[in-house]
């Protein structure tokens, strides 16, 4: 499986990175070997002095697919779940102001915490009007609403398998709102689906 990760989708957080808006959706991959074990802690790179939680809701893909119209894109997942899109942040910084890959600041064993649950798509009126947020040791530290999506859910499917073709299992982080920050050994890590606790760790 691959994890497919959208940039710079919610305005807010664009410009708090002071990014530009995007024209087109900005897609990264990160491996398998990026998802956290059921019941790990995060362990903080030693690369990094400075890695930010991005938390983001994310699809999984149960049917294959390339070439995806819009229209049909909510054929091809049923469940959403939400996950941590860890970013060492000056890593990238230095990357970005060489212009190469970011794969050394996202692509790193444990980046990609993600929900051990996923809910079904059925149990909401919209998917594009979901509440997500994170709590840092018990504080509120993101909030956000998938309604704020530059490129909504289905968008974003029909966008990224004009390139990359979407396989059973395949996970795509939709994009971190506003709030982004710092995460450092002892925190711990809640995210929530409207009300409900989805993934629970510590950084270690
Ligand atoms: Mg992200």
């Amino acid at each position: 499986m691959k994890i497919i990760c959208i940039g710079r989708n919610y305005a807010n957080h664009a410009k708090e990175l002071n990014n530009d808006i995007p024209s087109e959706p900005v897609f990264f991959l990160k491996p398998e070997t990026a998802l956290l074990p059921k019941r790990n802690p995060f362990v903080y790179p030693s690369f990094s002095n400075d890695v930010h939680y991005e938390t983001e809701i994310v699809v999984r893909i149960n049917r294959l697919g390339k070439h995806i119209h819009e229209k049909f894109a909510p054929k091809y997942y049923n469940e959403i779940g939400i996950g941590i899109d860890f970013t060492a942040r000056d890593v990238q910084a230095e990357l970005k102001s060489k212009g190469l890959p970011w794969e050394k600041a996202k692509a790193f064993d444990g980046s990609a915490p993600v929900s051990p649950k996923f809910l079904p798509v059925s149990q909401f009126e919209d998917i594009q009007n979901i509440n997500f947020s994170l709590r840092v040791n018990g504080e509120v530290r993101q909030q956000g609403n998938t309604k704020d999506m530059l490129f909504g859910i289905n968008q974003i499917i029909a966008y990224v398998s004009q390139f990359v073709t979407l396989k059973i299992g395949d996970l795509i982080f939709t994009g971190t709102p506003a709030g982004v920050g710092p995460v450092k050994m002892g925190d711990t890590l809640e995210c929530f689906i409207e009300d409900t606790t989805m993934l629970k760790f510590n950084v270690k």
